[in-house]
């Protein structure tokens, strides 16, 4: 559970590539009633969605259990599902993009792909700070990017903040993954919000110059080479240190969530929004609503151990024992508009 003053953290807290159009399914074929009067009475919606079959299959089984509205979804990257819209243009058969972190929302509403929603109850489920400005997209999960470090080499008395990471103390102990990745960008983003551009500048060169080796593809990489003693400490999603707990619950690794006495720990988010040429936008909101809801948070929460955005829900019980922290409060837009100037500045000081 999440401590913050926000109402969310208190309580818990053209790739038009043949391959992705043979991913084009049909879920939720399992209804009893006869296919004709579903698709009689209710209008089927059309989902683009970077996250994976396995976690929005459910959901989406569910709610056409629940409504008989079918949903048609693929499954693709981030990049090349905005780049898909943006080719289809008014043509898209897209009436909704689900996509992770906040960069790539951000990016996808800059692009002029969403269209603003208003919504009483995608307003009251989800909190501010986790939604767009305008109404253009909504947070439905959150994520956490914390440190993560070796139980044998570090005590977490030895760790405070992202920016004490970059200290000479750190020297040859410390794994990133790539800058590349749209998670390190958003977190510098935050960090150029609140700590200022040279600040910012002076602790990714630390960070730079304290690595044991060059940065990782992957998080689970990045823990891996803390386990095999290559380095002491990284930063990582929270779910993907779940992943690495469920596999093996005597890992010798441990979170542990920095920033505690100032701006709290960097926070994302997964999330939706209704695009600009959906052909079945009220459908496509009646979906985005229920994807909001407490029935469809708690099983988004059990799935992937991410935080559910709806702050009526908790946590699972995994997720749950990792403890309380103060989450950093900016608006998760932030990361978005500072999304180029981080990009800069990382490669600025040479984090590749
Ligand atoms: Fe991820």
């Amino acid at each position: 559970m999440i401590r913050s003053h926000s109402r969310l953290l208190k309580s818990s807290l053209a790739a038009l590539t043949a391959a992705s159009t043979l991913l084009l399914a049909a879920c939720g074929s399992d209804s009893s009633a006869p296919a004709t009067e579903m698709t009689d009475a209710k209008p089927t919606i059309t989902v683009y969605t970077s996250r994976n079959e396995h976690l929005v299959k459910p959901l989406f089984d569910q709610y056409t259990k629940e409504t008989g509205s079918e949903i048609r979804y693929i499954t693709d990257k981030a990049g090349a599902l905005i780049q898909r819209l943006k080719a289809e243009g008014a043509t898209t058969p897209a009436d909704m993009l689900i996509t992770v972190d906040v960069g790539n929302l951000w990016q996808a509403a800059n692009e002029g792909l969403f269209r603003s929603i208003d919504s009483t109850v995608l307003d009251t489920n989800i909190p501010a700070e986790l939604q767009s400005s305008n109404n253009e997209w909504f947070g439905l999960s959150v994520r956490a990017r914390t440190i993560v470090y070796s139980t044998e080499r570090v005590k977490p008395e030895d760790l405070s903040t992202y920016e004490a990471l970059a200290e000479p103390q750190w020297q040859g102990r410390l794994c990133l993954r790539t800058s590349k990745k749209v998670y390190n960008q958003s977190l510098v983003a935050t960090m150029i919000n609140s700590q200022g551009e040279a600040a910012t500048e002076e602790t990714v060169k630390g960070w730079v110059n304290n690595l044991a080796t060059a940065p990782f593809s992957n998080d689970t990489k990045a823990m891996e080479a803390v386990l095999a003693g290559q380095c002491d400490a990284t930063i990582v999603n929270t779910y993907y240190f779940g992943r690495v707990l469920k596999k093996n619950p005597e890992t010798k690794l441990a979170l542990f969530w920095p920033n505690q006495s100032d701006r709290g720990v960097h926070i994302n988010v997964s999330g939706a929004g209704i695009t600009q040429h959906a052909k079945q936008p009220e459908a496509a909101q009646a979906l985005l609503e229920w994807l909001s809801s407490p029935t469809a948070q708690a099983q988004l929460a059990q799935s992937n151990q991410e935080y559910p955005a709806n702050p009526l829900v908790k946590p699972s019980a995994e997720v749950a024992a990792w403890g309380d922290f103060k989450a950093d409060a900016i608006n998760v837009e932030a990361a978005g508009s500072q999304q180029t100037a981080a990009v800069r500045l990382m490669d600025r000081a040479q984090y590749h």
